[in-house]
């Protein structure tokens, strides 16, 4: 019997909660609405492809920024409420919704000159749903076409972890006044979405993939790569942690040779407080189009991605010279493709004998 990592995926998409969760996030769902809406070059007449519709607001937002044609696609029984808010909000003309998976469907059409989705998951690539748009992408998009987003980076930081650390661990050897820490374990065992307080931070941040939505491969999304953490504290701290995030790019920059953008081309934009503040300030209008940009790390705002903590068993002593060096090992889990497994090797040096910071090289599996 073939396995099967679908049914359950596309059956937790089912459910409302999910879906309200996501497009409560307003740095999501809001960094979506900005660059659909602030790009009349891209979206004005153009053929649209939304890879996992859900609900079907970002095929909405394309077909109000005047695609010609929005093609929406959902596998999940989602789709029929897709059509059902489609066609109530009078865009039943402009968008299809097309049930099943971007994998096996067909179109009407040969191509498509843009595909939105939003398939990040939590650490970026949990769920493995890129893996989806980049099928789509080599099915369906024109050259030249333009992926939105057409950059992610999942980045590494070193914490304190103290809050962590508290609530996941040390709440055990007395609750109730009993000693339960054969509950500790599983702390330790796996990533643990947690919302981080950006003072925890106690090192430099290091990018461990850099994927372009336009040129990166299945393949390439099992990876390793080394990082350097330098430390950022003037004494010596205690880390207790690894930190991961994502960032997500929204370049509006396509056609042929210029689509493949290098990266120190990709502009980051402010993180220090972050660009919601006020989600309906236009943007500065710029000559090729509007760029949009979010993060999910603990400088921007709350995000229901919030982060990923990995937390050391044994704890770091980090003085104010030294840094980490380490590397990160990511690949699908050989038991159900929807998860990762994820390794973190490290080991502290001092200050001098760095390299080059924040280099890094990508293997894939
Ligand atoms: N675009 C919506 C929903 C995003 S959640 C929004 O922004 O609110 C991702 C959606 O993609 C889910 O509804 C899931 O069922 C769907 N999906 C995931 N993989 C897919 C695939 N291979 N083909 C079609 N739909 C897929």
């Amino acid at each position: 019997v073939e396995r099967d990592d679908d049914t359950h995926y596309f059956h937790s998409y089912e459910e409302n909660d999910i879906h309200e969760i996501m497009l409560k996030d307003t740095v999501r769902t809001v960094s979506y609405a900005r660059f659909i809406l602030s790009n009349p070059k891209i979206f004005k007449d153009a053929i649209v492809m939304d890879v996992g519709c859900g609900t079907g607001i970002l095929s909405m937002f394309a077909a109000k920024a005047g695609a010609k044609h929005v093609y929406a696609i959902e596998a999940s029984g989602l789709a029929v409420k897709a059509r059902e808010n489609i066609r109530k909000n009078g865009f039943a003309d402009s968008i299809t919704v097309i049930q099943g998976k971007v994998e096996d469907i067909q179109l009407p059409v040969k191509e498509v000159n843009v595909i939105v989705s939003e398939w990040m998951g939590y650490m970026l690539l949990y769920e493995s749903m890129l893996d989806s748009v980049l099928v789509a992408r080599d099915r369906f998009l024109a050259p030249g076409g333009l992926m939105a987003p057409s950059q992610t980076r999942l980045v590494i930081s070193a914490i304190t972890g103290d809050r962590t650390w508290k609530e996941r661990v040390a709440f055990w050897p007395s609750v109730y006044g009993f000693d339960l820490s054969t509950m500790q374990a599983p702390a330790f065992d796996e990533g643990l979405t947690e919302v981080v307080d950006k003072e925890e931070i106690v090192t430099s941040e290091a990018i461990v993939r850099d994927i372009n939505s336009h040129n990166a491969t299945i393949k390439s999304l099992d990876f390793h790569s080394s990082f350097i953490l330098k430390s950022t504290s003037d004494s010596d701290v205690t880390v207790k942690a690894f930190l991961t995030h994502f960032d997500t790019f929204f370049n509006p920059i396509s056609g042929e040779g210029s689509h493949v953008q290098p990266e120190e081309q990709v502009e980051i934009l402010s993180f220090g407080d972050n660009e919601f503040e006020n989600p309906v300030q236009p943007l500065q209008e710029r000559e090729e189009g509007n760029q949009v940009s979010f993060t999910t790390g603990p400088r921007g705002k709350y995000t229901h991605w919030k982060q990923v903590v990995f937390l050391l068993r044994k704890h770091i002593s980090l003085e104010p010279n030294q840094q980490i060096q380490g590397r990160f090992f990511c690949k699908k889990s050989p038991t159900n493709s929807r998860e990762l497994d994820v390794e973190i090797h490290y080991r502290v040096i001092d200050g001098d004998e760095a390299s080059a910071e924040g280099s890094y090289d990508v293997q894939c599996y």
